[in-house]
């Protein structure tokens, strides 16, 4: 767990223009934000980062993105204002302060070399410079993704204290008291505000804490979870660019999922359970069970005949199956994700038990939970009956899926805040 030296959230009062980065998984966006109380404005640009991007020398991934945001900047005309910069860089990093943060280890398939151990806004600040006077930008700020999320719920939701990402990787954040965090080693004062806003219910809360990145996608590395841990588990791991790393997030996000459907389904057809004993050369295939493809199949549940999953099935050039089979492919379908959605409402149950809070909304975001027909109500079902006696359900604030970003107070379901 890190602290990342964030210690306030906002609270709807923040105005003016920005500029973010967000770097983490499978593309890297630019955005300009225009904060005007309430109303947010964003205008966005998404980059793909390419396999050799991806592996290649640190120097190069970050001279790309200095190039991305001056390309950027170039479009939207902002070449003129010198613009505040937060960086959102989501892989575990030991931060020293707001603008300085060492890479702990690549994740999510990055392997670029010289960037672990290194000061990441320093590696995008010389990449910057790199670039002459023609790009006028000041990183303010680094923060993962987790952090981005809650920081992002907070502006119109105050109660927002926990936030969650279940995409390529997963990871969760949390504010914590000071007293609490035994590596803190910045300053006890009480952040400053210009203002504080009336409508902030935990404004004790805020003061006096830090959010703490937990990176709970490492949790298990250290064998906490062997005793949950299924052979095909450890099938992923070994395959994966960093075995041994990342247990928990291996059992959970969306990088991993629609590989370890596929290996249950390649292990029932050599055991003759499933499709006559038949594999094919793409179900074979390490990776080529896309994540995607468990959403879809999910959905063919409601409907009759098995539309998606024989889609699925022909897709992979899987010759001989039966309903019987579809049948058996969406069970092994719904058991991984369930297992990950209770993984993931374990994890979470956790954080707001240790919040301790009244009123609490957790922001959760990341294309897994979107859009994986059932992944929220699972964790709905699995967060309520692990949490403590004290914290009652419907204590719990709330919006939901199809609220969008609309509070939904005094509602008596629970449901977890999906940003948008
Ligand atoms: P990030 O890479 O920043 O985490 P996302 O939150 O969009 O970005 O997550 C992308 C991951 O989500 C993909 O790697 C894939 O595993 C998973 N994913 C994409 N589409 C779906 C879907 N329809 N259903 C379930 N998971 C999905």
């Amino acid at each position: 767990m890190y602290p990342t030296y964030v210690r306030g959230l906002p609270d709807g009062s923040e105005r003016g223009h920005f500029l973010a980065l967000d770097l983490g998984g499978t593309n890297f966006r630019v955005l300009l934000i225009t904060l005007k109380g309430i109303d947010v404005e964003m205008k966005n640009k998404i980059f793909p980062i390419s396999q050799e991007l991806m592996h290649g020398e640190g120097t190069l991934l970050f001279d790309y993105i200095a190039e991305c945001l001056e390309m950027f900047q170039r479009e939207y005309n902002l070449m003129q204002d010198t613009l505040s910069l937060g960086f959102t860089f989501s892989f575990p990093c030991k931060q020293e302060g707001l603008t300085k943060a060492r890479l702990v280890k690549w994740t999510k398939g990055f392997t670029c070399p010289g960037v672990e151990n290194e000061d990441v806004v320093r590696l995008l600040n010389e990449a910057i410079a790199r670039r002459g006077s023609s790009i006028n930008i000041q990183c303010t700020a680094l923060l993962n993704d987790t952090v981005g999320c809650l920081m992002s719920c907070a502006f119109l939701d105050h109660n927002s204290m926990v936030g969650v990402i279940l995409g390529t990787g997963t990871n969760a954040c949390y504010m914590e008291h000071l007293d609490k965090v035994l590596t803190w080693d910045g300053d006890f004062d009480e952040p400053k505000r210009v203002e504080q806003s009336e409508n902030v219910q935990h404004s004790d809360a805020i003061s006096r804490k830090v959010i703490i990145n937990t990176e709970w996608g490492a949790f298990g590395d250290n064998g906490e979870l062997d005793f949950i841990r299924t052979d095909l588990d450890h099938v992923v791991d070994k395959a994966s660019l960093n075995p041994g790393k990342q247990i928990f997030e291996k059992m959970i996000s969306g990088m991993y999922m629609g590989e370890l459907v596929r290996l249950v389904l390649v292990k029932c057809a050599r055991d003759e359970l499933l499709f006559s004993g038949e594999t094919s050369q793409d179900l074979e295939t390490q990776g080529r069970f896309y994540t995607k493809y468990v959403s879809k199949l999910k959905r063919d549940e409601e409907s009759e005949g098995y539309t998606n999953t024989k889609q699925v099935l022909d897709e992979l050039g899987v010759e001989k199956y039966t309903m019987d089979d579809c049948r058996h492919v969406q069970y092994i379908c719904s058991t991984i994700s369930s297992r990950a959605a209770y993984l993931a409402s374990a994890g979470i149950a956790t954080l707001l038990n240790r919040v301790n809070l009244p009123n609490v909304t957790v922001a959760v975001d990341g294309s897994l939970y979107r859009f994986h027909p059932h992944f929220h109500r699972r964790m709905m079902e699995k967060t309520k009956e692990l949490l403590d006696n004290g914290i009652q359900v419907s204590d719990l604030l709330l919006t939901c899926p199809s609220c969008d970003l609309s509070p939904v107070v005094g509602c008596n379901e629970v449901h977890l805040l999906r940003y948008i």
